[in-house]
C-alpha cells in the first residue's frame, strides 16, 4: 500500500503522521518522540545530526547548527530583516539572490537545509511502518507566497518525496478540529501563533466541506520574538550576549522559563560559567514575561480583525476560536485572543500537534482513506496583469476559493502591434507599479489595426496556490505560459503591508485610477474624431462640426488639468456631440461593404 503522509514542517519542530484504520496517528522516531525539532548539525568531516541530536548541539556548536530556517525558505537576500542576523550561523543575504546559510565554510540553501529535517521523518515513518513512504502532503502558512511555498516543495522533492498537496496550517488545524464534527455546520476561526509565524482563518464547516472565508498573518511573528525580547532584557541588565556559545545558552534558557511561566507564577534562570568564569542567575517572573510579550502578541489583534472583516463577520457570528501553535499555551495569549473576540477560546486541540494531524487528514482525503470530506482554501493576495495606463487588472480577487481558474480578453491600444508585453503582478493597489511583480513575458501576433487582435489571459491557481498564466493569441492559437514558483520575487514583508497600505492609500488610488481611465477614453476619442473627420468630415454639417470642435477644445483644456470630474464632463460632452459623426462613420463603412459585396 503506498499511502501518503502528512507533515507539518515546523519553524521549531516537525512532525509525520499517517492514516491508520480511518484514524490520523503520528509518528513517533526510533526514541518514542513524535516532536522532531526542525534544528540540523552540520559537523565539520561527518554526516549531519538532525531533530533532538541536533538540538543539542545549538550551544555546543551554535555556528554550524541550524533552527528556524523556515523563516528564510523562498526568500531573496535583500528580503531578509536586519534583526533576522539574530541567529547563531551566518546567513547570506545577497541582493536578488536566494538566502543561503553557512556552516563550516559550506553554503546551503533553506531547502537543502529544510529537504534534511524531511528525509529524517520520511527515515522514522519508514521504519516505523516497515514499508517505503514516498508520497507527502506539507502545510505551510496561509500567508507563505508563491515562492516560499514553491521552495517548500522543492524541499520535498529533494527528501525524496512526490509532494501532492501544499496546504494552509489553519486550515489543516481546522480539518483536525472539524474532523469528528462533519454532520454539522458551523464558522470557526483557527488562531496560529507558532516560533516564527502567525496564521488566522476563518472557515465555514458545513457537512463536510471545508471553506475558508479569509486569511490574514505575519510570516515573521511567534515566540522566537519573545525569546528575542526576554534575551534583549537580561542583556540590558547587564549579562553578556555577544558571545555566540553564550547566546545560545542563554537563549535555550530563556525559551524553557519561558516554557515554565505558562505554569507558574515566577522562575529561575541559572547557567553556571555563561562567559566561561561567572555563573549566571536571575528570575523572571511571568508579569516581567507579559509586559515584554504583550507587544508582541498585540501586534495579531490587527490581523484578527482584517480577517473578521473579510469574511464579513462579527466576532458574535463566530462558533469557536481555536487555538493552535505552541504559543498560545500562554496564559497572556488566551487572555488576548479572549479580549480580541469576546469569548474564551477553544483549547481542545494540542497546539503541537493540530496541524500535523490535519496533514494527515488531508493526505488521507486524497489517497481516499478519508471521504465525505472537501477542503476549499482561499488565494490570500489578488492577482493581474498591467493594462494600459499602468492599471493593475485584477483577474483572481483575493480571497478567492482555490483551486480557480479565470480569464480575461485584452486588445492592443495601437494600431499595428506586434506584441504584448503581459506583466503579472499581486497586490491590492489600483496602480500597477504599487504592486509586486511576479513575473513577465511578451506575446506575439500578426500586426492588426488597433483593438482587432485578441489575447485571452488565463491565470489559474492550482490546489497547491501555485500560479499558472497562459495568454494565447485567439486568431493564431499561438500562446504562451508561464508557472510562477521558482522565482523569489515578492518581499514578505511587503505582502504583509500590502493590505493596509492599500487601505491608507484607497483613496489616492481610486482618485488616481479614475483619472487614467478618464485620460485614456479621452485619448482614444480625440484619435477617433480626427479619423472621422477624414474619412466623412466632408458631408458634416457645419454647425455640427463647431459643436465637435468646441467640445474638442474644451477636452484638451481638461487633459491639461488634474481634474477629474471636468475630464469625465469633457468626455461626455465629447461623446454626445460626436454621435451623429459615429453615426456617418458607420454609414459610410455599411455603404462600402455594399459595393465591394456588390461589385
Ligand atoms: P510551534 O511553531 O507551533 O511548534 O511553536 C513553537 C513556539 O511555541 C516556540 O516559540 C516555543 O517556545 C513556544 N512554546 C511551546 N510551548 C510553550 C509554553 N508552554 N509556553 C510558552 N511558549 C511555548
Amino acid at each position: 500500500m503506498n499511502s501518503i503522509v502528512g507533515i507539518d514542517l515546523g519553524t521549531t519542530n516537525s512532525l509525520i503522521g499517517v492514516m491508520d484504520s480511518g484514524f490520523p496517528i503520528l509518528i513517533a522516531d526510533a526514541n518514542g518522540a513524535r516532536l522532531t525539532p526542525s534544528v540540523v548539525h552540520f559537523p565539520m568531516d561527518d554526516a549531519p545530526l538532525v531533530g533532538q541530536a541536533a538540538g543539542h548541539m545549538r550551544t555546543l556548536r551554535p555556528a554550524q547548527t541550524i533552527y528556524s530556517i523556515k523563516r528564510f525558505i523562498g526568500l531573496r537576500g535583500d528580503e531578509l530583516r536586519e534583526d533576522d542576523a539574530d541567529v547563531s550561523y551566518a546567513i547570506e543575504r545577497e541582493s536578488g539572490q536566494p538566502a543561503r546559510v553557512v556552516a563550516n565554510d559550506h553554503r546551503y540553501s533553506p531547502e537543502e537545509v529544510s529537504a534534511r529535517i524531511l528525509q529524517k521523518l520520511k527515515t522514522d515513518a519508514e521504519l516505523a511502518l516497515g514499508r517505503s513512504v514516498s508520497r507527502a502532503v506539507i502545510t505551510v502558512p496561509a500567508y507563505f507566497n508563491d515562492a516560499q511555498r514553491s521552495a517548500t516543495k522543492r524541499a520535498g522533492e529533494l527528501a525524496g518525496f512526490t509532494v501532492e498537496r501544499i496546504v494552509n496550517e489553519p486550515t489543516a488545524a481546522a480539518l483536525a478540529y472539524g474532523l469528528d464534527k462533519l454532520h454539522s455546520r458551523s464558522k470557526v476561526a483557527v488562531y496560529d501563533l507558532g516560533g516564527g509565524t502567525f496564521d488566522i482563518s476563518v472557515l465555514e464547516l458545513n457537512h463536510g466541506i471545508f471553506e475558508v472565508l479569509a486569511t490574514n498573518g505575519n510570516t515573521r511573528l511567534g515566540g522566537d520574538d519573545i525569546d528575542s525580547a526576554i534575551i534583549a532584557h537580561l542583556g540590558a541588565k547587564g549579562f553578556p550576549t555577544d558571545k555566540p556559545e553564550a547566546a545560545a545558552r542563554l537563549r535555550e534558557a530563556v525559551i524553557e522559563a519561558k516554557h515554565r511561566l505558562s505554569s507558574v507564577d515566577s522562575t529561575a534562570i541559572e547557567i553556571p560559567f555563561l562567559d566561561g568564569a561567572t555563573n549566571f542567575s536571575c528570575v523572571l517572573s511571568r508579569d516581567e514575561l507579559e509586559r515584554l510579550s504583550r507587544p508582541i502578541v498585540d501586534k495579531t489583534r490587527a490581523h484578527c480583525l482584517r480577517s473578521l472583516a473579510d469574511a464579513r463577520l462579527a466576532p458574535d457570528d463566530l462558533d469557536e476560536v481555536i487555538l493552535v501553535g505552541g504559543v498560545t499555551r500562554m496564559p497572556l495569549v488566551r487572555k488576548i485572543v479572549g479580549e480580541i473576540f469576546g469569548r474564551e477560546p477553544n483549547t481542545s486541540q494540542n497546539p503541537d500537534e493540530a496541524v500535523a494531524i490535519g496533514a494527515t487528514i488531508q493526505a488521507g482525503i486524497l489517497s481516499g482513506a478519508v471521504r465525505d470530506v472537501v477542503l476549499l482554501d482561499v488565494t490570500p493576495l489578488s492577482l493581474g496583469i498591467e493594462t494600459f495606463g499602468g492599471l493593475m487588472n485584477v483577474i483572481i480577487p483575493r480571497n478567492s476559493t482555490i483551486p480557480i481558474k479565470a480569464g480575461e480578453m485584452f486588445t492592443t491600444a495601437v494600431n499595428n502591434q506586434r506584441s504584448m508585453s503581459m506583466k503579472v503582478l499581486q497586490g491590492e493597489r489600483e496602480i500597477a507599479r504599487d504592486n509586486w511583480p511576479l513575473g513577465q513575458f511578451e506575446i506575439d501576433f500578426e500586426a492588426a489595426p488597433k483593438g482587432v487582435a485578441r489575447v485571452g489571459v488565463q491565470f489559474e491557481i492550482d490546489a497547491n496556490g501555485i500560479l499558472h498564466v497562459l495568454a494565447r493569441d485567439t486568431k493564431t492559437g499561438r500562446e504562451k505560459t508561464m508557472e510562477i514558483n521558482s522565482a523569489v520575487d515578492v518581499s514578505d514583508e511587503a505582502v504583509e503591508a500590502m493590505i493596509s497600505e492599500s487601505l491608507d492609500h484607497a483613496f489616492d488610488d481610486m482618485s488616481e485610477r479614475v483619472w487614467t481611465e478618464a485620460k485614456l477614453k479621452a485619448e482614444e476619442m480625440l484619435g477617433a474624431v480626427d479619423a472621422a473627420f477624414e474619412r466623412v468630415g466632408d458631408s458634416v454639417d457645419p454647425v455640427e462640426k463647431e459643436m465637435i470642435l468646441v467640445a474638442v477644445a474644451k477636452l484638451r483644456e481638461a487633459l491639461a488639468t488634474n481634474d477629474s470630474k471636468r475630464l469625465q464632463a469633457a468626455n461626455a460632452i465629447l461623446d454626445d456631440a460626436t454621435q451623429g459623426l459615429a453615426a456617418a462613420v458607420v454609414e459610410k463603412a455599411m455603404q462600402a461593404a455594399k459595393i465591394t459585396g456588390s461589385a
